[in-house]
């Protein structure tokens, strides 16, 4: 699997080299820096989680009179683990599968209420310390995407939201229609991502530098949303959620469901 993620981040820069007249040498160090990223930071973040359920793990078999409340917690702590890892080895998957063309989506209609609630239901671990409103009309008409993969990208978009904003704080699901598509918004009241980086966050391992952000994270979330969202047809995009602090809002946009066009 690295090895195939090597490769497509070697095939992206000679694409780029062709375009932007990169010159050898600074392909050669780019590729490099890339290469040691991937593998610092899929081994980072495979092991992050592994760490912990093997300490949870071992308590629960080193201690067999624990207080029932304590075993709860280490049991709870292991699941929501082994569901980060999941959500990453999905992540890479989908990684792969985008750089190889081989993402065929399965287009169909669907009802983003539902969506929300699965997605939100998948992360309610992380989610756990923040206010979730889902402000999604009951009218709102269907869209046409692949359901496995939208729900992906919101995992990815909430998981972000409850990484970069604090404890207590809201974060806003919301859908609305806009002609004939439908703009599915995150917005959270984080740290909020300077405007001139609202695009570069969909590069691939672009993180946004800054004494803060030191939480663990690879870059990869948001690119491989992008990849996924063009898939379906789709766009994405960062601005800032609001006027008085920063906070970040990410913008799905997806064509609605036509009876008449997708029969
Ligand atoms: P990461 O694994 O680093 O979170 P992503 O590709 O998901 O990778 O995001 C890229 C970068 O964009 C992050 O490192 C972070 O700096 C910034 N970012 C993404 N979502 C948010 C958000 N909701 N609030 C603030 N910054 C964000």
């Amino acid at each position: 699997l690295l090895d195939a993620l090597v490769d497509q981040i070697a095939l992206a820069l000679e694409r780029l080299r062709l375009t932007e007249e990169l010159s050898e040498t600074r392909l050669a160090t780019e590729t490099e820096r890339l290469r040691t990223a991937l593998l610092s930071s899929v081994s980072h973040d495979l092991r992050t989680p592994l760490v912990t359920i093997i300490g949870a793990a071992g308590s629960l078999a080193d201690a067999p009179d624990l207080a029932p409340a304590a075993r709860q917690d280490l049991a709870e702590n292991i699941r929501e683990e082994g569901e980060r890892l999941d959500r990453y080895v999905q992540n890479l998957l989908d990684m792969t599968r985008l750089g190889h063309g081989a993402l065929k989506p399965h287009m169909a209609p669907l009802d983003l209420a539902e969506l929300v609630g699965s997605a939100r239901h998948r992360l309610r671990g992380p989610l756990r310390a923040h206010q979730v409103l889902a402000e999604v009309p009951d009218t709102l008409p269907l869209v046409l995407a692949d359901g496995v993969l939208l729900e992906q990208v919101l995992v990815n978009v909430l998981d972000n939201a409850a990484k970069y904003a604090p404890a207590g704080s809201t974060i806003v699901l919301a859908a609305r229609t806009a002609g004939a598509k439908v703009d599915l918004s995150v917005s959270d009241t984080g740290i909020g991502i300077p405007p001139a980086e609202q695009q570069r966050v969909f590069d691939m391992f672009y993180r946004v530098a800054e004494g803060d952000r030191q939480r663990a994270g690879t870059g990869l979330g948001l690119a491989i949303c992008k990849g996924l969202i063009e898939a379906m047809g789709g766009t994405i995009r960062a601005e800032t959620a609001s006027q008085d602090g920063p906070g970040t809002r990410i913008v799905i946009t997806l064509p609605l469901f036509n009876p008449e066009t997708s029969a």
